[in-house]
């Protein structure tokens, strides 16, 4: 059995297993025992249980006995000793950046690495994650390298290279000035790490600009430059960067055309003027407060908070960003009472992709508060809920096939999740024990 899943490893690492199959012919079945399978919706894991697998769906989720009895030729893969989850998704990343914990090494990237470079180490990087269990991934900008997110994607989906679903977001939105790369010398034109975009009628047109480029999502700065009010105020307070206007044309244009916006929002100004304008998530969030928390679960809006870059960058960037962690270590624990939807997103590009596995993201969530199956809810269904793909997160009949196995039990520690021993994504095995 082992031997045959490596052979396909090999032989279908390029091509989705669906795309061999010969048309007259029935669809490769594939019936996999699970030893325990925590599905990514039920509150309990299950036992003794079998996922049927045709094509690059799920056809069936029964007892093994039952699955066994129906599909007599199907190809066993037999994870009997392990447990099975959904494929995780990370809805925060940056396939185009290498970590950047400093304005250094951020500007290193953009002034002396190429696009078609910086390119290329994406689809390594796509590679890693799908590798570390992750299927899916929400990609929240280029930072400078325009729309390679888009042709990286491409790749993946046309079976050119492996790597999760990726759902795009292209060059994001700051006003002129409000975003590096910001220097002293005025005779240079420095690439910027976003569109620049000022006044009402712009934002409209970067928002169809984006969109007609291959924009799943839009993405803005609400703000920059964090602080803390004097005590006894210890709000965490920012420069808010656009206006109400223009961020009420960005969220309109991009909601006319189908698409969400996510709000890089820090400090309690930049989440505030976020969620006047209208926005679907909130990116990093350190400064929520009670109230604004209040208006994120009322309205439904998701909270990705990002706590594995915060935690990676407040050593070298120094300055509040410590007391900015802990804050929202705060914050998240009241937020997760009031029942606002956190959503696992890490900002990994903003650490490096080979240094940090993603999926110690969930370590946070349990370490802020959430049990072990809130945090995998939050990196599965919830996840998949946000990103309004209703065909991922869950593993269930009629779903992708796009599963992760790990041997030991993650209710009981949490970080067995960053050490997965078998992933599949659309029914195609990429990572066998
Ligand atoms: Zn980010």
């Amino acid at each position: 059995m082992h031997r045959s899943l490596r052979l396909a490893v090999a032989v279908v690492w390029c091509t989705p297993l669906a795309a061999q199959t010969p048309k007259a012919t029935a669809p490769q079945q594939v019936l996999i025992k699970a030893g325990r399978l925590i599905d990514g919706r039920s509150d309990a894991p299950q036992s003794g249980v079998g996922i049927l697998v045709e094509g690059d769906r799920i056809k069936a989720v029964g007892p093994l006995a039952q699955l066994q009895g129906q599909a007599k030729t199907a190809r066993v893969v037999d994870l009997s000793s392990l447990t099975l989850l959904p494929g995780f998704i990370d809805v925060h990343t940056h396939l185009l950046l290498q970590g950047d914990p400093t304005a250094q090494s951020y500007n290193e990237q953009l002034l002396y690495q190429s696009t078609p470079y910086r390119a290329i180490l994406a689809a390594r990087n796509a590679r890693v994650a799908l590798e570390h269990g992750f299927t899916a991934i929400r990609d929240l900008e280029t930072e400078g390298a325009m729309y390679a997110d888009v042709d990286v994607k491409r790749a993946v989906s046309r079976g050119e290279v492996p790597g999760p679903r990726i759902f795009a977001s292209t060059r994001a939105m700051a006003p002129t000035g409000m975003y590096p790369i910001v220097s002293d010398n005025w005779e240079l034109e420095l690439p910027h790490g976003v569109q620049p975009v000022d006044g009402a009628d712009n934002a409209r047109l970067a928002v169809r600009e984006q969109v007609a480029h291959g924009a799943d999502w839009i993405k803005y700065y609400s703000d920059r430059r964090y602080y803390f009010g004097p005590a006894p105020d210890s709000v965490l307070h920012s420069w808010v960067n656009f206006t109400d206007d223009e961020a009420r044309a960005i969220v309109d244009e991009a909601h006319r055309l189908g698409r969400h916006v996510a709000a890089h929002a820090i400090g309690s100004d930049g989440i505030a003027a976020a969620l006047r304008a209208g926005v679907n998530t909130i990116e990093h969030g350190d400064g929520m407060t009670d109230s604004l928390a209040g208006v994120l679960a009322a309205r439904g809006v998701y909270w990705v908070p990002t706590v594995t870059v915060s935690r990676y960058v407040a050593g070298p960037r120094g300055g509040p960003w410590e007391a900015m962690a802990e804050h929202q270590r705060r914050a998240f624990a009241r937020a997760l009472k009031q029942g606002v939807k956190i959503v696992l997103g890490t900002d990994v590009g903003g650490f490096p992709w080979t240094e940090i596995n993603q999926a110690k993201e969930f370590e946070y969530y349990v370490q802020y508060g959430m049990s072990p199956m809130q945090a995998i809810k939050s990196g599965t269904s919830l996840a998949a809920e946000l990103l309004g793909q209703p065909d991922i997160g869950v593993v269930a009949a009629g779903m992708y096939a796009d599963l992760v196995a790990v041997a030991a039990d993650p209710l009981k520690d949490i970080t067995e999740l960053e050490r997965v021993r078998f992933v599949m994504k659309g029914g195609v095995v990429y990572v066998s024990p």
